[in-house]
């Protein structure tokens, strides 16, 4: 905390972000082998900071030879469930008093707002208590199969899990993997994205303060290539946990064939947002822009596609596009402002040539369609205007693919086959969303909607005892829900003979 003009405020980010950080390799912190660095930009004023590690395959090589041996001969698949399970309880008491502090280090990173940051750090703590619980539960069945026999199943730790996440939402995605990882009895190395990597290693330092032993957490930092492709291909890893585009999801898949190697994917969206007729079009108008402009728009399950129904389009259309005209952009650590920046330079110039595309294709911008530069700040930083386009094709490019922006496609539809027939004829299949007082008809999409959760009236809405996935190329698999573990276990089925006699053709 500072002094200011008598009164105490907080630090913009956490004290001493701006230095050399190291990787977690076997309850150790080392610098890279190659000695190469790279740095964080924040997006919000597009200053570098700190110096981060490229860990090189020989470094990867090193993290995940460390994590086999915590499992094959530290122990750590052995130690009871509850000791687990402590740690865990550890951890999230850790990260509440650390809550500000990690919120502040990942809005630092990539721009996300200070309020939803918040949440997110409190979330990770109630949800390491939840996996903590779980951990105790683990269990397997016993089965009277055959007279004679005694049978039942196990579930044992996978082994050593590669954590491969992206930069959108570096904490909970890390969590989701994490936290039911280590209490399944599994070790891990984390690779996080390369635009936040400190927020990933502070939590890291947490887990070793919480007593997770040498070995069992380790982070190596840097790029896809070499760093993350060295270890979703090296030989001793047994699982893929991985959060990113469905292109490196497929890579995910590519890697692991030659040793059958477990894999569950977390993947891209094009979530279709339906707004019927009869729906409560003030509540629609605000959930249809969380769904959009939330994170600004760099969110898996962002509602991108809005279809709405003829007899009341014009109408939506305008009360959208004139709400999304007065969202107010700025600093993402002020509780008063509603879209923060776009979170890395790459990503922002994909959202503005995304926009260009929907032009050339032919679609109405109806609100934004530029880079904001209203204030000093926005013109320094990555901010792009809450876009949306109007009169959008389905088939279009600018409905097909996946942005991971402010911008908004709304298409026009009629019935509910229609928006059925639109909503599903995409690629992906991760969320949807239907908006309608019609009861029967909200059970009549929920079932026909081909997307891994489905919102009705309400959209954006997750927890940790509900599963998430995605159907089609969203991913393979599911994270959350209260058989989290599952995805981090392997199942054993053990057969006791009770004193039959063996026997063997005549013998
Ligand atoms: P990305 O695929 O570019 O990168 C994700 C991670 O994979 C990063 O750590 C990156 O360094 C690494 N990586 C990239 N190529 C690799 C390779 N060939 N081998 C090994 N590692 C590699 O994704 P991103 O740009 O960081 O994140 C945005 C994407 O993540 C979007 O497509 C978004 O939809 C998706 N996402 C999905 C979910 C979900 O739960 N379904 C949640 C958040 C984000």
């Amino acid at each position: 905390m500072t002094e200011s003009a008598g009164t105490i405020v907080a630090p913009r980010f956490p004290a001493e972000t701006d230095r050399d950080y190291a990787m977690l390799i076997d309850g150790e912190w080392v610098g890279p082998s190659g000695r190469e660095t790279f740095s964080c930009v924040d997006p919000y004023d597009n200053q570098s900071w700190g110096r981060i590690p490229v860990a090189t395959a020989d470094d990867v090589d090193r993290a995940v030879r460390a994590a086999r041996r915590a499992f094959d001969e530290g122990g750590w698949p052995q130690t009871p469930a509850v000791v687990r399970a402590g740690m865990l309880r550890r951890l999230a008491d850790l990260v509440e008093q650390h809550a500000d502090e990690l919120a502040r280090t990942q809005i630092h990173e990539n721009g996300k707002l200070i309020g939803e940051m918040t949440a997110t750090a409190h979330a990770l703590a109630a949800h390491a208590r939840f996996v903590a619980g779980l951990a105790e539960t683990i269990g397997g069945s016993s089965m009277q199969c055959l007279p004679g026999y005694t049978s039942y199943t196990v579930r044992e730790p996978i082994g050593v899990v590669a954590a491969i996440t992206p930069w959108n939402s570096p904490l909970t995605l890390l969590s989701w993997k994490l936290l039911p990882a280590l209490a399944a009895g599994c070790t891990v190395v984390i690779k996080p994205s390369e635009v936040t990597p400190t927020s990933t290693l502070r939590l890291a330092e947490l887990c070793v303060e919480a007593g997770f032993p040498a070995g069992v957490v380790n982070v190596v930092t840097g790029f896809g290539q070499p760093t993350g492709a060295a270890l979703a291909g090296h030989p001793d890893v047994d699982k893929i946990a991985f959060t990113g585009s469905t292109a490196a999801g497929k890579a995910m898949l590519d890697a692991a064939r030659p040793r059958v190697g477990r894999v569950t994917l977390e993947l891209g969206g094009k979530s279709p947002n339906i707004v019927f007729g009869d729906a409560d079009l003030d509540n629609a108008v605000h959930g249809v822009m969380g769904g959009i402009f939330a994170a600004t728009g760099q969110s898996c399950m962002a509602g991108s596609r809005v279809l709405v129904e003829d007899s009341v389009y014009d109408e939506f259309v305008e009360r959208l596009s004139a709400a999304a005209s007065e969202l107010v952009l700025g600093d993402p650590l002020d509780p008063t402002v509603d879209v923060g920046p776009v979170a890395c330079r790459n990503q922002f110039e994909r959202v503005l040539r995304y926009i260009d595309l929907g032009r050339e294709e032919g679609a109405k911008i109806a609100a934004g369609g530029e880079r904001e530069v209203a204030t000093p700040e926005t013109e320094r930083g990555l901010f792009v205007r809450p876009t949306v386009f109007a009169d959008v094709d389905n088939s279009s490019r600018l409905a097909q693919e996946e942005i991971f922006g402010p911008v908004a496609g709304v298409i026009r539809f009629s019935g509910e086959d229609e928006a059925t027939r639109l909503a599903n004829d995409v690629d992906f299949g991760l969320a949807a969303a239907v908006w309608t007082k019609d009861i029967g008809r909200a059970h009549r999409m929920v079932k026909r909607l081909r997307a891994g959760t489905v919102w009705v009236n309400t959209y954006r809405v997750a927890h940790y005892a509900m599963p998430f996935g995605g159907f089609k190329q969203s991913g393979l698999g599911r994270e959350l829900g209260i058989d989290a573990l599952d995805a981090y276990t392997e199942v054993k089925s053990v057969w006791i003979d009770e004193g039959n006699r063996q026997t063997f053709g005549r013998h």
